[in-house]
């Protein structure tokens, strides 16, 4: 598995939003459920590969105005793969993995 960011959820609604786009996030809060698969992302796995800040109730993150830049797909494409991608191969590329999720893809995991 290779993220290039993890998901933005909020309190349920998942709202990705950038300065210039929205992720076209369905909502199903599954990478929150499976941190410890990126390297980025494994400081937030509060033991089960889920991160502890991960609301089951809602599909949630329960400091989404807090939560880590990693978490932060805009700002994570502004700093670090805007010379990379556009936008739109950027969306791609996440898009593969949320779909490798979704199919409980996960052979190509560390
Ligand atoms: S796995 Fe993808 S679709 Fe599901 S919540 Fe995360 S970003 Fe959204
Ligand atoms: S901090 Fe929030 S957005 Fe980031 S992985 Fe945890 S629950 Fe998800």
């Amino acid at each position: 598995m290779k993220w290039v960011v993890q998901q933005v959820p909020e309190n349920g609604l998942h709202h990705w939003l950038s300065d210039m786009n929205t992720f076209p996030c369905t909502q199903c809060g599954l990478c929150c459920q499976y941190v410890h698969l990126a390297e980025e992302t494994r400081f937030l796995d509060r033991g089960d590969g889920v991160c502890g800040h991960y609301d089951a109730a809602t599909k949630g993150c329960s400091i989404y105005d807090e939560r880590p830049d990693i978490c932060q797909v805009g700002k994570q494409y502004e700093l670090n793969y805007r010379n990379r991608y556009t936008w739109d191969e950027f969306v791609s590329i996440n898009l593969r993995v949320c779909q490798q999720l979704s199919e409980g893809d996960l052979a190509d995991t560390p």
